[in-house]
């Protein structure tokens, strides 16, 4: 990455640094496969059997969310003395936990200046994750993705096996050997405004094993590409679009083509994409319906919270638009020219009236292909 990156004005982007600083973050220069990499399965095996990475997305929103997150974590371990950033590893991943919160008889194994100033009622392996206002809704209605779910259970498996990796700077909790986790906890900040929401969850060693039988399964394939993608494709999923493996995933489409195409070989693949279309369209008009019905159906309560939803209204002001006769006066008094811009929608109206063809011309540009499907 160039620092030469200019601005409009000729002075350079500090994006050229913040992309040089996070270039060289071990996170970055780490090959093999960490649990944050385990969104994907098939991203996952191009890591596992060393593929090149094909495509650079933007990576401005992932540091802002890094200088975030580091921050927050910073202040955890000097002010509530919190294990943070702690590197883990096993036969399988390699990674830092976020934050380890020890309780009361772990914390007591160590030397008195390592431990917590408050100790968690049981140990606690935590990820803090930060989000944008956009994805707020879904993180408080929904949680952690699976992905995330996985990530955090790969590392509080590692812990629970083997416990911190012995590696300088942090022997002394290496010799605590295997922890017993009692919870993982996600925090969520929003980095827009700093709102926090915590999901806490008991910690099960079945849910441990089935996230590293995952990364056993995307170990044992010979080749990434028979990994199956977890996810729709660029331009549908927003993980696919920032994805490193995004050209090497989603070959040969012609510009301007959806990638998707690809998935298309004969008529068999056009039969079942039609039917996926179809049940779609069901899906949908079924989902419209209840949406129209229940919305009727409210129209007349007032804001508050029922059970887990809480209902807010917005508009019912007074519509305001722009009142040309009084501009019109007021370009006058003030001695400035009316615009005389053609109005095409009066001209098209007047033609028309007067039994005139109208004129058209070509664009140089496409229509938008619209699909159109009825039973056979
Ligand atoms: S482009 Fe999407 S489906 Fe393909 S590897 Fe990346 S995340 Fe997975």
């Amino acid at each position: 990455m160039s620092v030469a990156t200019l601005t409009g004005g000729g002075a350079p982007s500090i994006w050229g640094a913040a992309h040089d600083v996070d270039a060289r973050r071990p996170r970055s220069l780490q090959t093999q496969l960490g649990a944050s990499d385990t969104v994907c399965g098939r991203r996952a095996a191009y890591i596992v059997h060393g593929w090149t990475p094909t495509d650079h997305a933007d990576k401005r929103a992932a540091i802002l969310g890094t200088f975030v997150h580091h921050g927050l974590l910073e202040s955890a371990r000097t002010e509530y003395r919190w294990l943070v950033e702690r590197s883990v590893q096993d036969d399988l991943i390699r990674g830092h936990v976020d934050v380890v919160q020890l309780d009361e008889a772990t914390a007591g194994r160590l030397p008195a200046r390592h431990r917590p100033a408050v100790p968690a009622d049981v140990l606690t392996v935590e990820d803090v994750k930060t989000k944008s206002t956009y994805l707020w809704d879904r993180v408080l209605r929904y949680g952690a993705t699976a992905a995330e779910l996985r990530q955090v259970l790969l590392y509080a498996g590692a812990l629970y096996e083997v416990g911190f990796e012995d590696v300088p700077g942090q022997r002394y909790l290496s010799r605590l050997g295997p922890l017993d986790i009692g919870r993982v906890r996600f925090r969520f900040i929003n980095r827009d405004n700093g709102a926090e929401h915590v999901q806490e969850i008991d910690f099960d060693p079945r849910r441990a094993a089935e996230a590293r039988w995952w990364v056993e399964r995307v170990r044992e394939t010979g080749n990434p590409e028979e990994m199956p993608r977890d996810f729709d494709g660029p331009g549908l999923d927003a993980i696919c679009d920032y994805c490193p493996f995004r050209t090497r995933c989603w070959p040969g489409a012609a510009p301007g083509v959806p990638e998707q195409t690809a998935l298309i070989h004969n008529d068999a693949d056009r039969e079942q994409a039609l039917a996926d279309y179809v049940k779609g369209h069901e899906l949908s008009s079924e989902g419209n319906r209840i949406k129209a019905f229940a919305r009727k159906k409210l129209d007349q309560s007032p804001a508050g919270i029922y059970g887990p939803n809480k209902l807010s209204w917005r508009g019912g002001n007074d519509e305001e638009k722009d009142d040309v006769e009084a501009m019109v006066d007021l370009h006058e008094i003030a001695d400035i020219p009316v615009p005389m811009r053609p109005d095409a929608d009066r001209m098209v109206k007047n033609l028309r009236a007067a039994g005139l063809p109208v004129p058209r011309r070509k664009t140089g540009k496409k229509t938008p292909r619209v699909i159109n499907i009825g039973p056979a």
